[in-house]
């Protein structure tokens, strides 16, 4: 065999499991075998760069960066759909397309209405070209690199097919992979995605493509475009792009008469609820295409084609009591305790208030009769109060004045929705969320140890704060519920070996407000030490990269506490990372300590981003725009004018990369 008939064979192969595992949904290789197969590739192709194939499997794992999505117009236009919201508007729909064709002789396709982001997929002699979002409808952005991340897209479709094609589909979030995103999410003290929908043409956008590929989007394909005249229906054209490799739902159904689309519509009025992902209503489509051709296009909609939307399911029930959480940072969330209630297939409960503001808004009172709503969003919500149904002794809600859980104050600050509990060291939900913070896999990414364990271990006295965890013996953790001596040994192995985790992520999991992953990044680099952040004025925290007045104050109100300072001073009795450590001081100098610099155009040495880092593992500060406070612009080729002028008034020196280079060695 040649190389490049390995190549090829290897790259049909993973295409084929990508298939059976994706869309099929039915593994034919384990996890550890496709990946030896992927590795295998990926060197060959390395090694003869003439074989690289932009539609090989080894680019669906990511890795390219889009800084700015192209914009590109549509060869055909993507039209709206116009809505139909009870079976009355789907006759007289009928009879509108009856009376334009001049026939009775209709046929429909049903198929459910997806929720997602919409997406052109452009095929050119049977090869993934582009995909494109719907933007506008007239031009949208070129999302490619990202699409192909999404593995149940198949980049070559395998048979018989039309060779030059748009292929029409919804980029989905399925429910399942969308919760599991938001429990990380929560985990890493992030705040969670609203909803599948905005998550998914979300992630279409993000720069990075290895960070879309991480996420469970998924592609259903519901429309061929195509001038090849291969099919005669809508429905046809479909069943044969499912056999050539796309995941065409198998919930489409082809109606001949309306009364079959009343019944397709009746079924998933109730079954929807039990789909892995979520839908909005259903599209009714003719399915001659020859018919769809004749009846055309409104100004912004197929006339051929309607949507059938469910009404958001709504129910009414009473509330009981108004409860409130309390979160690791002392933010508190009301939440309405529901007499039980069927919704969208499930038993509601209780529905997020929000904030004070929310409940003040809409006159939420106990033992109001009110209506619950489960949109697009996974928790339901209260939309109203049933007026009528108020009983007479009804009085307004008055918000907690105290915490919930150890009765202290609450505290608002100006400008923030939320009420919080400033009881940081003597409330337990927020010790027990502390720690949990502090264990968690972006932070000090302790092995052995579970949330519940620590909410055990705080109950049972033996924990009071993270510094805590580190006086922890086996013995004394054996007699706990559920521990045997083995899982208790790796627990107290798991919280030795977090000593060793850099700096960087110990200054994240101490949890101080507003220091979140990248934030504390941001820190470390500049701070080097815990002790340099700790002592910095806030003058200094302002001048670091991004660090704003409120990441400032929240900083000062940490170092200022005399708890925390005595907390940071055992973590280094125990010896943790509270500096970074000298290898990635490495190359490292301070040589341009205190100068900002401005880049400008385009570089030949080194990338701009090269340029960057070199500037800031030299002590000095990049900044994007020129102003008084700007020491040095460096000018690439094709700098921008009205930059130079700026320069040139300001009196700012420019130079070049040379210059740059010479200045650091
Ligand atoms: P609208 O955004 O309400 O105008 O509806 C049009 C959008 O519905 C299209 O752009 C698609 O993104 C989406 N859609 C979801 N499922 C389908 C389907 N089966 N057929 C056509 N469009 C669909
Ligand atoms: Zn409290």
């Amino acid at each position: 065999m040649t190389i490049q008939q390995k190549i090829q064979s290897l790259k049909e192969e993973l295409n084929n499991h990508n298939y059976n595992y994706y869309v099929l949904d039915n593994a034919t290789i384990s996890d550890v075998d496709f990946d030896i197969k992927l590795k295998e590739l990926e060197k060959l192709e390395k090694q003869n760069p003439e074989f690289s194939d932009p539609n090989s499997p080894t680019q669906r794992v990511g890795g390219a960066i889009t800084k700015n999505f192209k914009t590109v117009t549509h060869k055909n236009r993507m039209y709206s759909l116009d809505n139909s919201y009870s079976k009355d508007d789907l006759l007289d729909w009928e009879k509108r397309i009856q009376k334009g064709l001049g026939t009775t002789e209709t046929q429909y396709t049903c198929e459910l209405k997806f929720d997602g982001a919409s997406i052109n997929l452009t095929y050119e002699n049977g090869q993934f070209i582009k995909a494109v979002t719907r933007g506008d409808g007239f031009q949208g952005d070129d999302v490619s690199t990202n699409i192909r991340t999404i593995k149940s897209i198949p980049l070559i479709p395998n048979g018989d097919f039309v060779s030059n094609f748009e292929m029409r589909g919804e980029i989905i979030l399925p429910i399942d992979g969308f919760n599991k995103m938001n429990e990380e999410r929560l985990e890493n003290g992030e705040e969670e995605y609203r909803n599948p929908r905005n998550t998914a043409s979300g992630s279409l956008k993000l720069q990075d493509s290895t960070e879309v590929a991480k996420r469970p989007l998924d592609c259903l394909l519901y429309q061929v475009v195509t001038s090849e005249r291969k099919y005669k229906t809508h429905f046809e054209s479909l069943e044969n792009a499912r056999k050539v490799g796309f995941k065409v739902p198998e919930t489409i159904k082809l109606a001949k008469s309306i009364d079959q689309v009343f019944e397709f519509v009746n079924y998933w009025d109730v079954e929807r609820h039990n789909l892995p992902y979520e839908t909005d209503g259903i599209v009714i489509k003719v399915n001659n295409l020859q018919q769809q051709e004749e009846l055309g296009y409104t100004a912004k909609a197929p006339r051929w084609a309607i949507a059938y939307k469910f009404k958001a399911e709504q129910v009414a029930t009473i509330l009981n009591e108004i409860t409130y959480q309390v979160g690791r940072t002392g933010a508190i969330t009301p939440v309405a305790n529901l007499a039980p209630v069927q919704l969208a297939g499930t038993t509601v409960k209780r529905a997020s208030l929000h904030n004070a503001d929310q409940i003040e808004k809409l006159d939420i009172r106990v033992n109001d009769t009110v209506f619950v709503e489960k949109g697009g969003e996974i928790i339901p919500k209260i939309i109203a109060v049933d007026l009528t149904k108020r009983p007479e002794s009804s009085k307004p809600t008055i918000y907690a004045t105290n915490c919930p859980e150890c009765n202290t104050k609450l505290v608002r600050t100006e400008g923030d929705a939320k009420h919080y509990c400033p009881n940081e060291f003597g409330c337990a939900p927020q010790i027990t969320g502390r720690i949990q913070h502090f264990i968690s896999r972006k932070a000090m990414d302790i092995d052995g140890l579970g949330g519940e364990t620590v909410d055990l271990l705080r109950k049972e006295g033996l924990i009071q704060n993270y510094a805590d965890l580190y006086d922890l013996t086996v013995k004394q953790v054996i007699p706990l519920e559920r521990m045997a001596e083995k899982s208790a040994q790796n627990m107290i192995s798991g919280i030795e070996k977090s000593k060793e985790i850099p700096f960087e992520k110990v200054l994240f999991a101490l949890g101080i407000r507003f220091v979140g992953e990248t934030v504390a990044k941001k820190l470390a680099k500049h701070f080097k030490s815990i002790d340099n952040i700790m002592t910095a004025t806030f003058e200094e925290l302002i001048n670091a990269d991004e660090i704003g007045d409120r990441i400032a104050q929240s900083i000062l109100d940490f170092s200022s506490d005399a708890t925390n300072i005595q907390l940071i001073n055992r973590l280094k009795e125990y010896g943790l990372q509270l500096e970074v450590s000298p290898d990635s001081l490495k190359n490292q100098t301070n040589i341009l300590q205190g100068q900002v610099f401005v880049v400008s155009g385009v570089f030949h040495q080194m990338s701009r981003n090269e340029l960057k880092k070199a500037i800031e593992d030299n002590g000095g500060k990049v900044s994007s725009s020129i102003s008084k406070k700007t020491n040095f612009i460096v000018a690439g080729d094709n700098m921008g004018p009205s930059k130079l002028i700026k320069a040139e008034d300001l009196g700012i020196t420019i130079i070049t990369e040379q210059d740059f280079i010479d200045k650091i060695n």
